[in-house]
């Protein structure tokens, strides 16, 4: 089967067999990893070797902190006004989509904030909006926050404002899909259950000095200069989705880094969205500079037919295609675990789908 989830999505097949094996009894401990204490040195070796990899596949600066937090991306909505956000101060928020509309909502309960809705712009406006720096951002804000990759709008942006304010991206649904600059950003957060491991761990970069004061009044468990002094270890982290976020990242090490999963990442949306602007039965409506390598929501000619297209896609091994809620239509996710010939399989269902229905 070829899981298309957009989260919690499908790890990759050697991972899930390496855990399978190790699950009882993992490197002769007698015990799982999920049971031991995370202060014994076993575990925290582990748990800095897994920051170790992370660091070498996105080549992050000494100058920045990598979090293993709880609580999601959503956890993050709160934690970065919460550690950012400081009295007398305004936030900007790029909206984009769904995600960093949820952003923005939940910034509004800790300060101020200023909205930059980008979501009714034409592609061309985008453009010349991103051509000109153009984003009206106040350089006296405390931060402006985006989300690179919209998950549920399929639409992804590489063009950051030109600003001295540090930029904070929401990149739960893009992070490791391609090299990235980190020193570019302020903040980069992730929720892992997309291209890193299970829901609930949470990762954060932070450049250290935008960590909060010591005696800042921040919820104990969102503090991210808590987290940083702790190893990440202020009270008792998700151990066992850290193991397999280590996991993962030794799986895409080996697979070439991120350079290779760029390559792989465009190879594979490429041979989707082509298909999809060929055909008269599908369609994408996202413009194409703007397309998500990640998620790519398409819709049928035939609405109607959207129950049995996820049927019979599910009788042929091909999971999770409805689209989101809010949008409707399908969607497939195409995070790092997804090989090519899931894509593959998936477009020659959809041909077949198309000829039986058209
Ligand atoms: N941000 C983005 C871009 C997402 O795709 C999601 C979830 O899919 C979230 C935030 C929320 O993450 P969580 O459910 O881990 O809180």
């Amino acid at each position: 089967t070829y899981n298309f989830c957009a989260g919690p999505a499908m790890l990759p097949t050697a991972v899930m067999q390496q855990a399978q094996q190790e699950f009882i009894n993992w490197q002769g401990q007698g015990c799982s990893v999920m049971e031991l204490s995370h202060r014994s040195k076993v575990f925290m070796q582990l748990a800095a070797q897994a920051e170790q990899d992370l660091r070498d596949l996105l080549a992050i600066p000494d100058n920045y902190k990598v979090l293993f937090m709880h609580g999601g991306g959503r956890g993050q909505f709160s934690a970065v006004p919460l550690n950012l956000l400081h009295s007398g101060k305004t936030a900007e928020y790029i909206v984009s989509g769904a995600w960093s509309l949820a952003a923005v909502e939940e910034a509004k309960k800790f300060g101020a904030v200023r909205e930059h809705d980008i979501r009714q712009k034409t592609a061309a406006q985008l453009r010349s909006m991103v051509a000109s720096s153009d984003w009206q951002i106040h350089e006296d804000a405390a931060y402006v926050h985006c989300c690179p990759n919209e998950t549920v709008d399929g639409l992804e942006f590489t063009d950051l404002p030109q600003t001295q304010v540090p930029i904070v991206a929401d990149m739960s649904s893009t992070i490791l899909s391609r090299p990235i600059d980190i020193a570019r950003y302020g903040v980069i957060y992730a929720g892992a259950q997309k291209n890193i491991g299970p829901s609930g761990l949470t990762l954060v970069i932070v450049r250290e000095d935008l960590l909060p004061a010591k005696d800042a009044a921040i919820p104990a468990i969102l503090d991210y200069r808590l987290a940083a002094e702790n190893d990440s270890m202020f009270n008792t982290p998700p151990t066992y989705a850290w193991y397999l976020a280590g996991l993962v990242f030794k799986w895409l090490k080996q697979q070439g880094g991120l350079a290779a999963m760029a390559q792989r990442n465009q190879r594979k949306a490429e041979t989707l969205y082509r298909y999809i602007d060929e055909s008269d039965f599908y369609r994408n409506d996202v413009d194409p500079a703007y397309r998500s390598w990640m998620n790519v929501p398409f819709f049928l000619a035939d609405e109607q037919l959207n129950d049995s297209f996820v049927k019979q896609a599910e009788q042929q091994g091909l999971l999770a295609l409805k689209g989101h809620r809010m949008v409707g239509g399908m969607r497939a996710s195409l995070y790092n675990a997804m090989p090519q010939e899931g894509v593959e399989a998936l477009v020659s269902f959809m041909k077949d789908f198309a000829k039986v229905n058209g």
